[in-house]
């Protein structure tokens, strides 16, 4: 349960004077047990920073962050050490979390003989057994990262990431470096897993394509805010934010009916996240752009259908006439 969480960094260039960013806004969501929320945006909109704050991998300015029950901007030192042990967080590149010289068996058993205070007898049958739930077999637990397919590599980063029984996971970009049939097979894999033990997931990807399949809610990410929210088949047959219509135009053949491309292009370039524009932060680039978008940020309104969405066109303007790629059921 995240509410009004606000992180800011300190960008420093050089021959500049140090300005300071806020990445995320004001960014509030709730996840359920056995949920899978997908946050999407582009790259700098702020969804790995939120993903690294809910975790506590980087301070918290403002917000609170509850996770079952506790809240963690509170915790400090052993407490959210062991707190932790709730959550963990899946990397696009395997090899970050994994280390090169360490065989995979080694790099699974470490949380147990860390935290878990296991034997090493114990902790080898355990990374066979979480190694063979990923889909791997007892042979692999000898060998090396580079020994292995990217998708495999990441059913390794799994089997580690489950080690301690989590209840919470962050996947960010956890398949957006595989080939297609690849990533399918990654995230039956974590739907699978999510079934048998409740997990819940932040699903973060840079594209929609990536999370339809696997999210039950959406959340769209725009210069640190969170600008839409919603049911999954909500936000993708009926949009109600114009980003997240862009960013929907983007999916290529997303639907045989399609009879050309609809692509929307974004004018201009994302603005500077140290200096954001007045009102609603999408006010640039937006095709729907009115005055009042200028001088006031939208609020959160609910939105028919389900979940909410930061527009003005919502309350003042005329209706968004649904999704680019027509209804997608
Ligand atoms: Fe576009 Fe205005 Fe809506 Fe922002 S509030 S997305 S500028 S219509
Ligand atoms: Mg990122």
């Amino acid at each position: 349960d995240v509410r009004g969480l606000d992180v800011t960094f300190e960008k420093k260039e050089l021959f500049k004077k140090a300005r300071v960013v806020r990445a995320v806004k004001d960014v509030s969501f709730q996840i359920a047990e056995g949920e899978t929320l997908g946050l999407v945006g582009e790259s700098g909109s702020g969804k790995s920073t939120t993903g690294r704050a809910v975790l506590q991998l980087v301070p918290v300015a403002a917000g609170d962050v509850t996770v079952a029950g506790q809240d963690l901007v509170a915790l400090k030192g052993k407490a959210l050490r062991a707190a932790r042990r709730n959550m963990q967080m899946i990397f696009q590149d395997p090899y970050s979390s994994l280390d090169p010289s360490a065989t995979v068996g080694a790099s699974i058993s470490e949380p147990l003989l860390v935290h878990e205070g296991m034997s090493a007898k114990d902790a080898r049958a355990r990374a066979v057994e979480l190694l063979e739930l990923v889909g791997l077999r007892e042979s692999h637990v000898n060998r090396y990262p580079y020994e292995f397919s990217g998708g495999q590599r990441q059913r390794v980063a799994i089997a580690r990431a489950l080690a301690l029984n989590p209840k919470f996971i962050v996947c960010d970009e956890a398949v957006s470096a595989l080939d297609v049939s690849t990533q399918n097979q990654v995230i039956n894999l974590l739907e699978k897993l999510r079934t048998e033990f409740g997990l819940s997931y932040l699903f973060i990807a840079h594209d929609l394509a990536i999370v339809r399949h696997i999210s039950h809610r959406v959340a769209v990410m725009y210069l640190g805010h969170i600008v839409e929210i919603g049911p999954a088949e909500r936000v993708y047959n009926d949009p109600a934010h114009p980003y997240t219509q862009v960013l929907l135009s983007a999916i290529p053949d997303a639907s045989p009916y399609r009879e050309k491309s609809n692509r929307i292009l974004l004018k201009g370039e994302l603005p500077d996240p140290a200096n954001p524009p007045s009102g609603c932060p999408f006010q640039t680039r937006c095709a729907y752009v009115m005055d009042i978008c200028k001088q006031q940020m939208p609020p959160m309104t609910s939105v028919d259908g389900g979940g909410d969405v930061a527009c003005h066109l919502q309350t003042t303007g005329p209706a968004l006439a649904g999704s680019p790629l027509g209804d997608l059921k």
